[in-house]
């Protein structure tokens, strides 16, 4: 593969490239212009804002008490990041190499070099493939509890999944929900014991074995689900208004393989409590690293953790 020479807009590398625009980018976009790094975000071309652009209502991140828009808390973010300095570019970045001194990172049509890269390119949740499944996100389809639990106080709520998040999702929305339905398509659960205990004993928890959606269903909102039993075939309607989709998570780590270190699930590997990498000058932040906590303020802080990071490590190579 032949590839463009740099096109910086200098011969110099930059100081800080950050790839992706979440809450994790753009405030270690901030951070960093602030701190007169001139950082360049690539925000890729399709999803620049990241995964609040589709929400509708945010109503956990401080600082807005009556709640806020997620595209309209992206702009925000963006605005505050280009307020300082940060030049941003609506592309994908398509190769990176991290191993040098000098950073390399490779868009369709330009190359672009760094002395040190922030990685936070986020995290996709699984979905089920199925019709309605997008237009309904946000309108009772969610792939997060503690997102949006407390939108579905006194209504049926499914949950499809059988791994820990899934019954630590069930239990945790049964404070929310009339009642809940955990819905997997075995005859048994993959979650640890222990989260299975406390969902056999948990009153509003039911458990639909053997069977997974194969419709979602509404116009304007979740009106109901129908499922499919994965013996019988036979289908049956579950009026549900909220439904959880919690059949995992894959981190956009594609680009780093073979450079970076990833734990088993492709997640980015850090030193903590640094945003530090295997490869110095490279940090990470967000959902790229944090299979845990997964919000958008905890993305925010190790985005401006990792500029901190980037920051001190420009220092000490002046
Ligand atoms: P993301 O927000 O996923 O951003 C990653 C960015 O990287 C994207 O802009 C993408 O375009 C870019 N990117 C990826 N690959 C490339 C590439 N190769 N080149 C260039 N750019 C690239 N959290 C809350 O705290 N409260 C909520 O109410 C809430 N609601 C949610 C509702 C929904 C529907 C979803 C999906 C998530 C919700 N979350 C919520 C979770 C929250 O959105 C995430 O935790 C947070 O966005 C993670 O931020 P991030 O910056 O790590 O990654």
């Amino acid at each position: 593969m032949t590839h463009a020479p740099p096109t910086n807009g200098s011969a110099e590398p930059r100081n800080v490239i950050v790839i992706g625009s979440g809450p994790a980018g753009y405030t270690a976009a901030v951070y960093a212009a602030r701190a007169q790094l001139a950082p360049l975000v690539f925000e890729g071309s399709v999803t620049a804002g990241g995964a609040l652009m589709n929400t509708t209502e945010v109503e956990n991140f401080p600082g807005f008490r009556d709640g806020i828009q997620g595209p309209a808390l992206m702009d925000e973010m963006k605005a505050q990041a280009e307020r300082f300095g940060a030049e941003l570019i609506a592309d994908d970045v398509v190769e990176v190499d991290l191993t040098g001194d000098v950073k390399i990172v490779r868009t369709a049509t330009d190359t672009y070099t760094a002395r040190s890269v922030i990685l936070a390119t986020g995290s996709g949740y699984r979905k089920l493939g199925l019709p309605q499944e997008d237009t309904l996100a946000g309108r009772g389809v969610s792939y997060c509890a503690t997102c949006d639990g407390f939108f579905f106080r006194e209504q049926h709520i499914a949950v499809i999944g059988g791994g820990d998040s899934a019954v630590e999702e069930a239990t945790f929305l049964t404070r929310f929900g009339s009642k809940v339905s955990l819905i997997h398509r075995r005859d048994t659960l993959r979650a640890s014991k222990i989260m299975q205990e406390r969902a056999f004993a948990d009153p509003k928890l039911e458990i639909i074995w053997n069977a997974d959606v194969a419709s979602i269903n509404g116009s304007e909102s979740l009106e109901s689900i129908t499922l499919r039993d994965t013996v019988t075939g036979e289908t049956r309607d579950l009026a549900a208004t909220g439904l959880f989709i919690a059949i995992g998570h894959e981190p956009r780590s594609e680009l780093l393989k073979g450079q970076v270190d990833l734990d088993d699930n492709g997640y980015v590997l850090v030193k903590h409590p640094s945003t530090a990498t295997n490869l110095s000058g490279v940090f990470a932040a967000g959902d790229l690293v944090d299979h845990h906590y997964r919000q958008a303020v905890t993305a925010a802080g190790t985005g401006c953790a990792a500029a901190l990071d980037a920051e001190r490590y420009i220092a000490m190579l002046d």
